[in-house]
């Protein structure tokens, strides 16, 4: 039986202040089948830590391959690890195109992150031209081939499908787009991985989730949480988001 995981990505979005915001939340119920998690910004993570430790738990939202070394500006694995996080987003489509970030790469960081005790939660979905094109499925079959990787991958392993075209947009997937995508999922990963390891894994949606929409999106199939922006910025949205699961 999966637990739930309700995931809130606050982007380059927040300040010290916001913190209360993760306050409001532990300061909720704790839900019995839910893990909560916030990704806040870097600078935000080891503050963030402290506020509900076993209650919210805290996340990067990218690392780097390497441990360690000459490479001004970034993060490793280790080193969020440290700060008190439990898990990374790696491969989100804004980093995809923001930083070119290849499959190769999350593949790379997602090693790394996995060596370093942490969970990861791998981005995978299309562009609108690609759905258009009916190539949603190969584009996610490859991105999951190239993004997970081999080794040590089991219950540290989350995916996130996020169709770039509802990412901020306010469109959100149909439940059957949603359905198609996830159960394709999670045969893929039981067809690598085998059926025990296959699936433990949590598949989470991601775009435009908010709470009026959120039931609707958790009675999918193979749908065990949400991947959240906007709405995760506010105790109150993602409280409800949360409720809903
Ligand atoms: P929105 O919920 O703001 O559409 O963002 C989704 C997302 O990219 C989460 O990683």
């Amino acid at each position: 039986m999966r637990r739930k995981l309700a995931a809130g990505n606050w982007k380059m979005n927040g300040l010290c202040a916001d913190l209360a915001e993760i306050e409001a939340l532990a300061a909720a119920p704790a839900p019995t089948q839910t893990d909560r998690l916030i990704c806040p910004p870097a600078t935000l993570i080891a503050r963030a830590a402290r506020i509900a430790p076993g209650a919210i738990a805290i996340g990067g939202q990218e690392c780097h391959a390497m441990n360690a070394g000459a490479h001004t500006g970034d993060i490793s694995a280790p080193m969020l690890a440290d700060a008190g996080a439990s898990y990374v987003i790696l491969g989100h489509s804004e980093r995809r195109q923001d930083h070119m970030e290849s499959d190769a790469d999350v593949r790379a960081k997602a090693r790394a992150a996995h060596e370093a005790g942490l969970t990861t939660l791998i981005c995978v979905g299309e562009t609108l031209a690609e759905r258009d094109a009916a190539n949603t499925l190969d584009i996610i079959g490859g991105q999951l081939s190239g993004s997970v990787p081999d080794h040590g991958t089991g219950e540290n392993l989350v995916i996130a499908y996020e169709p770039i075209w509802a990412i901020g947009t306010g469109r959100t997937a149909t439940p059957e787009q949603i359905g198609e995508v996830h159960d394709f999922i999670r045969a893929r990963l039981e067809r690598r991985f085998g059926a025990g390891v296959g699936r433990s894994v949590r598949l989470l949606y991601g775009g435009s989730v908010k709470p009026a929409n959120a039931d609707t999106i958790f009675a999918v199939s193979n749908v065990d949480g949400a991947l959240v922006g906007g709405a995760s910025l506010r105790a109150a949205d993602f409280g409800a988001i949360i409720a809903a699961l």
